[in-house]
C-alpha cells in the first residue's frame, strides 16, 4: 500500500529502524537508510530492500541537512536514530548530554524543519517518531535519554496541530525494551552503577520493568509504525503508542 511513496528511516542499518526499513519496503515504499555500519553490509541491505543510504551523523544541523538533501523529497519521515548513555548525573559527561539531546531530540525537529515544505505541498505525510517507554516514566542514571524522550512528545504533539490541517500526521511509538545493540550496550554500565552481575540487570534491572517479562520485537513495533502510515491512521495525530509488555500501566 506504500507505492510511489518515498520513506527516510534515521539510523535503520540496525535494530528497530532496520526493521521498520524492511517493512516499509516490502509494501511498496522507496526507502532511504540512514545510520553508521559496515560498508559491504549496508550495499548488502541497500541492494535487497532496493533502498539508497544516507550515511550522515546527525548529532549536528549540518549533519541533519545533509541528511535531508540526500533524501530528496519524503512522504514518509521516521525519525528513529539514538543513543543512551547510563551514569549518575554528577558523573554524566556533558558532551554525552549534548549528543544524545542532538540526536534523540534536535534531529526531529531538522528533519520536520525540511521535511514538511514538501509533505505540505502534497497534501498527505506522515512524520512518526521512535520515542521509549522513558517519554512516560525516568529510570535512573539516564538524564539525557529521558529528557531527550520526554522532549520527543512534545515536539511530535506540536506537528501535529501546526500540521492538522494538511494530512499530515505526527505521532510516537513507545517501546519497553527491544532486544537490539542498543540494550545490550548498555548492560555493562548499569552493572557497574548499580553494582550488579550481567543477570541481575536483565532479570532485575531491564525485564523487571516489563509485566510480560519477554522482550520487545523489532518486527512488533514495524507492525505499528505500518500501521500509522496507512489511510485508516489519518485522524490518529499527537499520539504516543506504547508497545511495552505494559511497563507504563503501572
Ligand atoms: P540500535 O543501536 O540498534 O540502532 C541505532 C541506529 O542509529 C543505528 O542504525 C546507528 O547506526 C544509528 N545511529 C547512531 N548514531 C547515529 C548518528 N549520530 N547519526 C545517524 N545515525 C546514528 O538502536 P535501537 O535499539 O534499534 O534504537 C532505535 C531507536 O529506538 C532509538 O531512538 C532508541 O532510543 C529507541 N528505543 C529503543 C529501545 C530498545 O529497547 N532497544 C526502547 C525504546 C526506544
Amino acid at each position: 500500500f506504500l507505492q510511489g511513496k518515498r520513506a527516510l528511516v534515521t539510523g535503520s542499518t540496525s535494530g528497530i529502524g532496520l526493521a521498520i526499513a524492511r517493512a516499509l519496503a516490502a509494501e511498496g515504499a522507496e526507502v532511504v537508510l540512514n545510520g553508521f555500519g559496515d560498508k559491504d553490509e549496508i550495499a548488502g541491505l541497500c541492494k535487497a530492500l532496493g533502498a539508497t543510504h544516507v550515511g550522515a551523523d546527525l548529532t549536528s544541523a549540518k549533519g541533519c541537512e545533509e541528511l535531508m538533501k540526500g533524501a530528496g523529497d519524503v512522504d514518509i519521515i521516521f525519525n528513529n536514530a539514538g543513543m543512551q548513555h547510563v551514569a549518575p548525573v554528577e558523573e554524566f559527561p556533558v558532551e554525552k548530554w549534548d549528543s544524545i539531546i542532538a540526536l534523540n531530540l534536535t534531529a526531529a525537529f531538522h528533519t520536520a524543519r525540511l521535511g514538511v515544505p514538501y509533505m505540505k505541498r502534497q497534501g498527505w505525510g506522515r512524520i512518526i517518531s521512535t520515542a521509549s517507554a522513558h517519554s512516560l516514566a525516568a529510570s535512573p542514571f539516564k538524564t539525557a535519554y529521558v529528557s531527550a524522550k520526554h522532549g520527543l512528545t512534545g515536539l511530535t504533539k506540536t506537528l501535529a496541530l501546526e500540521l492538522a490541517e494538511h494530512g499530515v500526521t505526527a505521532n510516537c511509538i513507545s517501546p519497553g525494551y527491544v532486544w537490539t545493540p542498543l540494550v545490550e550496550n548498555q548492560i555493562p554500565d548499569t552493572m557497574k552503577s548499580r553494582n550488579m552481575t550481567r543477570e541481575q540487570v536483565m532479570n532485575d534491572v531491564l525485564l523487571a520493568k516489563q509485566p510480560t517479562k519477554r522482550f520487545v520485537q523489532p518486527e512488533e513495533v514495524a507492525a505499528l509504525a505500518l500501521f500509522l502510515c496507512r489511510a485508516e491512521a489519518t485522524n490518529i495525530t499527537g499520539s504516543n503508542y506504547s508497545i511495552d509488555g505494559g511497563w507504563t500501566a503501572e
